[in-house]
């Protein structure tokens, strides 16, 4: 036993003696940090319980949250899928690089981060939801879902062309990228992968393993459920994204997807055939059949968001196991939020607080002080120069975010900006939301809706849940005239003329 153990402990040391040598190989090569990018779709921050949700439970996403920090005051400069995505490469808002609305295509041509990264050494990936129409550039390897992608099956296309895997697509978008990960693992060069998944997208289907998660609980409401629109400008009104009134019966699971392999298909009937039996013996109306909504969608939602967590737990054990940990920065982030019923809604695009604010938890180990919470108002547009300072990229000068790095490394920041700009532009279009720019600060949020001609300005200390605007509220008259001639600066420094409607 004592042999045993003398043997063990020589064994040990001298693993750690041809460990350190070769970290300090490795150090004399390259001590730049492996950058790890995991995007989500739609993932709001009231279903991310680092965040205080009360109806979601991501254990895996959290420990990026004790381990690291967490942005609470991040916010998408435009809240929808394709231009969020754009942003996040180009650092600059959507009227610069091009993907205003989910129609145009991405101009690969043009500059972005991974290819910066690529110049400097680093091998690049991108591993699931691309969402931007042309080819990704700037990759040393890519392999992306088909426009949105399925839940289930999806295609994969890469530059040798599509091909179909079975399974379930968050699961295949891990298992992809922990495949590409251990291929990286031997070359010593730092890395980028941008591990970006489907969910919680629309119209969240939940993998095998969830589907009956939360089978007997309640989940809470939010308390704007029913909110009547009254006190907001007649956009609030004239959408179409009601829990109420503008789902399908996909949405609500009262159809099986269609796509489904003849083993998956019995496993999800199993899971809603009772359940869709007892909706339809109850006979639902009005207000009690959108509380019935409310409870089908949030679950489903809540189902993806499950999974979703335990592959983020895949990746972070992966990088636990391999010593990788140490030296790998992980973000967690999602390109937008998303209304969970305030309000009456799902979906995004407006900006309003649910929609237009970004989970954002970053875990960079002996570097980034663990727990630590930021009040900063910070944006997507800030993750390219980010990402190019921790690479030791000088961030070039038409990039319009700023490095968070001294942020995190705990520096002074009393330079940082106190309000941030938004520009939403898909009208006409799916939901209806009309189009808007607006300014934010710590307190305050004044929007323009432009070709309706009208204003919004909410106090969120006083009305958190942007309830009532209070635009013509003569005591605000000040501060609204002051927030006019912000946006007005932000919309110079920016670039981005006032459109006449
Ligand atoms: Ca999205």
């Amino acid at each position: 036993m004592k042999r045993s153990l003398i043997a063990c402990s020589v064994l040990v040391s001298s693993l750690q003696f041809e460990s350190t040598a070769l970290a300090s190989n490795q150090q004399v090569k390259d001590e730049r940090p492996n950058i790890i990018f995991i995007f989500a779709d739609d993932h709001a921050t009231q279903a991310v319980s680092a965040y205080g949700s009360e109806i979601a439970n991501t254990p895996n996403i959290d420990r990026l949250a004790q381990e690291g920090a967490l942005f609470r005051n991040c916010f998408a400069t435009n809240a929808i899928c394709a231009p969020s995505r754009a942003v996040v490469l180009t650092g600059k808002h959507s009227h610069m690089n091009g993907v205003m609305t989910n129609a145009e295509v991405f101009d690969g041509s043009q500059q972005t981060f991974p290819k910066l990264l690529q110049q400097v050494g680093y091998q690049t990936a991108m591993i699931g939801k691309w969402h931007l129409k042309s080819d990704p550039t700037g990759f040393h390897h890519w392999e992306v879902l088909r426009g949105q992608g399925p839940y289930y099956n999806p295609q994969m296309m890469t530059s040798d062309g599509v091909h179909k895997i079975t399974g379930y697509t968050t699961d295949i978008i891990t298992d992809l990228s922990l495949d590409w990960m251990e291929d990286q693992r031997e070359s010593g060069q730092p890395f980028l992968l941008m591990c970006q998944h489907k969910a919680p997208h629309r119209n969240w289907q939940p993998g095998p393993e969830h589907l009956n998660d939360l089978d007997e609980m309640e989940i809470q409401e939010p308390p704007t459920l029913f909110d009547d629109y009254a006190g907001r400008a007649s956009g609030a009104a004239n959408q179409e994204m009601t829990i109420a009134r503008h789902f399908f019966p996909s949405d609500v699971k009262l159809e099986p997807p269609g796509n489904l392999t003849p083993e998956q298909l019995a496993r999800w009937n199993e899971a809603y055939e009772s359940k869709n039996e007892a909706f339809r013996q109850a006979d639902l109306q009005g207000d009690d059949l959108t509380r019935w909504r409310y409870q089908r969608y949030l679950k489903d939602y809540l189902r993806t968001v499950a999974s979703l967590d335990d592959n983020v737990g895949r990746i972070l054990e992966y990088l636990d196991k391999t010593g990788l940990a140490e030296k790998t920065v992980v973000i967690y982030s999602s390109d937008q939020g998303f209304f969970l019923g305030e309000h009456g809604w799902y979906d995004k695009r407006w900006m309003y607080e649910e929609s237009a604010r970004m989970p954002l938890l970053v875990r960079w180990p002996s570097k980034v002080q663990p727990g630590k919470k930021f009040d900063h108002l910070v944006q997507n547009l800030d993750f390219a120069p980010t990402f190019l300072e921790l690479a030791g990229v000088s961030i070039p000068a038409d990039m319009q975010g700023e490095s968070l790095l001294p942020l995190l490394a705990g520096e002074q920041t009393e330079s940082w900006r106190n309000s941030i700009y938004y520009h939403y532009y898909e009208f006409p279009g799916v939901h209806a939301v009309p189009r808007h720019f607006g300014v934010r600060t710590d307190r305050y949020k004044l929007i323009r809706y432009y070709q309706l001609d009208e204003w919004e300005f909410f106090d969120l200390k006083n009305d958190p849940d942007e309830l009532k605007s209070v635009y013509d509220d003569s005591e605000y008259a000040p501060v609204i005239e002051e927030l006019k001639h912000e946006l007005i600066r932000l919309q110079g420094l920016y670039v981005d003329p006032q459109p006449k409607e």
